[in-house]
């Protein structure tokens, strides 16, 4: 008889974008007149750079010629595609070799696959609040999975409690849902607590490309030590409107060793059986995207999210909301006003200025009464959006 796994039955219904989308509808169905605007969407809207368009029409052409077909990509990614993400970190001081780069269809697949190489019975340590795949695939797997609270009180970058034991420790910088971002020395304690408890640090990057400020990493392997208990997830998706295009890369360095086995040949072995590749054309066009003209174009997106993250701050300073992020990240990370929960002000935000956003509710416990605006949509509607705030709390 056919089971399935009964550790599904261990999920917690992930109600969030749907009850969001829901509510939304509701609201739009019943006041069609009114222009609603989306500041909850984790999802980017300005387009692919022109290069990178460039570079996958080309890689289509190349297709379509018998001299230059490609059939199944290597299994962790053409070496000019590494080899330009090798140089990318270069750019930053950050030595990753090109051979230690596995590249995929994005930051969500390794971020949710990579615990296959592991045993069941590790120990799962994540911060709360929590971008949902870390807990949901532990939960599918079994795992035992442990909290660090991230609050107002450590400005949402927990620390590591050298009384807890745990073995795969996931850490997201900038962070999703927070944009907090952990400083040198914070990471600094989180590698020298992964080296003195033989456990690794699964480390999501997705946002790096926001960094601003100098002491923030834009990788875990700008800190020392890292290269002997880390692992890093990182994606085109935010940086250079990926989304929907689909592709990222895993670093796994060389020395990187558990149990006596090599990290990266495990982690090869799982992607040669389950994984075929990314096609030819998306690697081009993500290759496109680390050359200098890439590089510039990329940078006009990321300022335009930047600017309207700094709009969403400054209307924050203004009405007195102590928040997080939008420096390092686009997300901004807020406390509800007069003590709301965050659904609660989900719903007076849609129903008084028709301005939709995310509750914080759904990231975990520390996320309750807190609530989530993105700077991904258009900046007229941010604007707007704005002026709309201050008019809904100045009453
Ligand atoms: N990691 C974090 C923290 C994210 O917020 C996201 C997407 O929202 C991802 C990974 C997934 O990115 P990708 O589109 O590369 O799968």
């Amino acid at each position: 008889m056919a089971k399935v796994n009964a550790y599904f039955d261990n999920l917690v219904p992930n109600y969030l974008f749907a009850e969001t989308a829901k509510r939304t509808n509701a609201y739009i169905a019943a006041h069609p007149e009114k222009k609603v605007i989306r500041l909850g969407i984790g999802d980017v809207t300005q387009p692919l750079p022109p290069v990178v368009v460039e570079a996958m029409k080309r890689g289509c052409d190349e297709l379509g010629v018998k001299e230059t077909f490609k059939g199944y990509p290597d299994y962790e990614g053409y070496a000019f595609l590494r080899e330009a993400i090798s140089g990318y970190y270069a750019s930053f001081g950050v030595t990753v070799a090109a051979d230690e780069i596995m590249v995929n269809d994005g930051a969500k697949s390794d971020a949710g696959n990579f615990g296959d190489i592991f045993s069941q019975d590790n120990t799962v340590l994540v911060t709360d609040p929590v971008y949902p795949v870390y807990v949901d695939t532990n939960i599918m797997s079994g795992r035992k999975i442990l909290y660090a609270d991230c609050t107002a009180e450590n400005g949402f970058c927990a620390m590591p409690d050298p009384s807890v034991k745990a073995d795969l420790i996931y850490l997201c910088s900038p962070n999703n849902p927070t944009g907090a971002a952990y400083t040198y020395d914070q990471l600094k304690a989180w590698v020298d607590y992964a080296i003195a408890n033989n456990a690794v640090i699964l480390f999501d990057a997705a946002y790096e490309a926001y960094i601003t400020e100098e002491n923030v990493p834009r990788s875990i392997f700008a800190v020392e030590g890292a290269r002997q208990c880390a692992v890093e997830m990182c994606s085109l998706s935010k940086t250079a409107g990926f989304t929907g295009t689909r592709c990222g890369y895993t670093v796994i360095p060389h020395e990187l060793t558990v149990d006596g086995k090599n990290i990266y040949k495990l982690w090869y072995r799982r992607e040669a059986t389950k994984f075929n590749g990314v096609s030819y054309p998306v690697q081009c066009g993500a290759a496109a995207v680390f050359t200098p003209e890439g590089q510039a174009q990329i940078k006009e997106n990321l300022n335009y999210y930047k600017e309207n993250a700094r709009i969403i701050g400054a209307t924050l300073d203004e009405l007195g909301i102590p928040y997080t992020g939008g420096v390092n990240s686009p997300y901004i990370w807020f406390r509800c006003p007069n003590g709301m929960t965050g659904w609660e002000f989900f719903d007076e935000m849609l129903e008084k200025i028709a301005v939709v956003g995310t509750p914080g509710d759904g990231f975990g416990k520390n996320g309750e009464g807190w609530f989530r605006l993105t700077s991904f949509g258009d900046r007229e509607n941010t604007k707007e959006a704005m002026e709309r705030l201050k008019s809904m709390l100045a009453k």
